[in-house]
């Protein structure tokens, strides 16, 4: 067995803590195993239909599960909540400027609000919607939309095993392949995410998002971001790339953004909040529609179903956000939980990503197939062993595909362990690790689901299902 390093040890330094301290709590508690068998019976065996009371140690999403800081809870008490021109908006929209380099902001409820604008602005029916993977909302609104996705990520990011440093970007082949296959004409737009969540929080590189933008510019083709998890994406390049060691995380976010047309954002996630999105672009016909979308969706151009409270804690979290301190104790956590299993010899997606450490179900229970749903029984077995909850990113996941109706079956089959922003502490960690641990050496005991109740659009957030045995 192999002692991880601690976080010290790995940025050169003697030890490492969070930037900050607690200032008030939330009491958890923990319920027995035989109300814990009742609770995952009633939710089908479904995370996501969890009660949350019900949850000992919640890793379900990173997002809009983030602690706010006191400045933001300050920031909540000087919300304007003026239906029209709030001054939060002013400052969230002068924050959102200067920090990702956008020229127009049009803000949402949340990220899917964004995605839906962006794809009834940017694609016409029968067009190819290239992408780095993809993520489940972003599809569908593609898809609803009129839109084909097209997964154009490099082949290491399917394999859970493949320790590429950046297992997020696009295939430069893939993607010329497809343009001279359907013409530039029949390309919507490049949707590329920062550290993809699908295939386990892994990076794209600068160098690739320059390469990207350079074929783009040769076929006139437009180049939009999810920036959902692109702060974490930026410590990745700082760690990983060379030229960059020294480059502060802000600078390295800006030089990002600034190879594409616009981003759509899930405030969610990075950005230290618990709602909250917008959608930005540089484009000035295409702002405007999209600031008169967001109207019959949203809510008007000035809050888009925000409350100015919202907007407030959102430009401050923005600010908190790309300090590289943060940053370096978000990732750092997420690594010492993963190097933990890691050192037990417990299959993860390495190399350990940026928002969440993923369990390789495929490997934990080779005897289920996937029609047995193993990601989704391994989530239940470990709610069930310590009342950690994860969440399934496998074959539940991946849905069907519109045209065939047939399963996808998705060569990943994870479960996610996710790591909200500064919300638990390392003995956290270790409890959730030696949770993992006790299911893991149960693994021989698994024989699977079946799927009893299967809703039409996103199954995996209301499916039901009952134990094989
Ligand atoms: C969460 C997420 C979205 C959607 O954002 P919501 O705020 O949940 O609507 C889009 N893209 C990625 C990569 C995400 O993780």
């Amino acid at each position: 067995m192999t002692v991880p390093k601690t976080m010290g040890q790995q940025f050169g330094r003697r030890s490492w803590a969070e930037p900050w301290k607690i200032k008030m709590v939330e009491p958890i508690r923990v319920l027995t195993r035989e109300q814990r068998e009742t609770a995952l019976v009633e939710a089908g065996y479904n995370t996501f239909l969890l009660r949350s009371e019900d949850v000992h140690i919640d890793l379900l999403t990173d997002s809009g599960t983030n602690a706010l800081s006191d400045r933001q809870w300050a920031g909540i008490m000087i919300g304007d909540e003026a239906y029209a021109g709030s001054k939060n908006f002013y400052h969230l929209e002068a924050v959102i400027r200067e920090v990702y380099g956008y020229k127009h902001i049009v803000p949402t409820h949340q990220g899917r609000g964004a995605e839906h604008l962006a794809c009834k602005i940017l694609i016409q029916p029968g067009q190819y919607v290239p992408g780095n993977m993809y993520f489940t909302t972003t599809r569908l609104h593609q898809e609803l939309a009129g839109g084909i996705f097209h997964d154009v990520i490099i082949d290491e990011a399917h394999d859970p095993q493949s320790l590429d440093p950046f297992k997020g970007n696009m295939d430069l082949g893939k993607l010329n392949a497809l343009i001279q296959r359907v013409g530039a004409e029949n390309i919507a737009f490049v949707s590329l995410a920062g550290t993809v969540n699908m295939a386990g929080g892994q990076p794209v590189s600068m160098d690739n998002v320059k390469a990207v933008r350079a074929l783009c510019n040769q076929h006139r083709i437009r180049l939009f971001l999810d920036a959902t998890r692109m702060v974490e994406n930026a410590f990745f390049i700082q760690e990983r790339e060379p030229g960059y060691q020294e480059t502060p995380i802000a600078r390295i976010l800006q030089e990002f953004c600034s190879y594409t047309d616009g981003a759509w954002m899930s405030g969610k996630k990075d950005h230290l909040v618990n709602i909250g999105g917008w959608f930005a672009l540089n484009d000035e016909a295409l702002y405007h529609e999209a600031r008169n979308l967001v109207v019959i969706y949203e809510g008007l151009h000035t809050y888009g179903g925000m409350a100015g409270r919202d907007m407030e804690a959102m430009a401050i979290g923005i600010r908190e956000s790309i300090e590289d301190d943060y940053i370096h104790a978000r990732i750092g956590q997420v690594r010492y939980l993963g190097d933990l299993l890691d050192s037990w010899q417990i299959p993860i997606v390495k190399p350990i990503g940026g928002h969440a450490v993923f369990l390789d179900a495929r490997r934990i229970y080779p005897q289920l197939p996937q029609e047995h749903f193993p990601a989704q029984m391994l989530a239940a077995e470990l709610y069930l062993d310590s009342g950690v909850r994860a969440m399934e990113r496998g074959i539940v996941s991946a849905g069907r595909d519109p045209a065939s109706g047939e399963n996808r079956h998705p060569e990943l089959e994870l479960v996610r362990l996710t790591l909200p922003r500064r919300v638990y502490t390392q003995a956290h960690m270790d409890m959730t690790a030696e949770a993992v641990k006790a299911a893991f050496d149960n693994r021989e005991k698994a024989r699977g689901l079946r799927m009893v109740y299967e809703p039409k659009y996103l199954r995996f957030f209301q499916a039901r299902f009952e134990p094989i045995f």
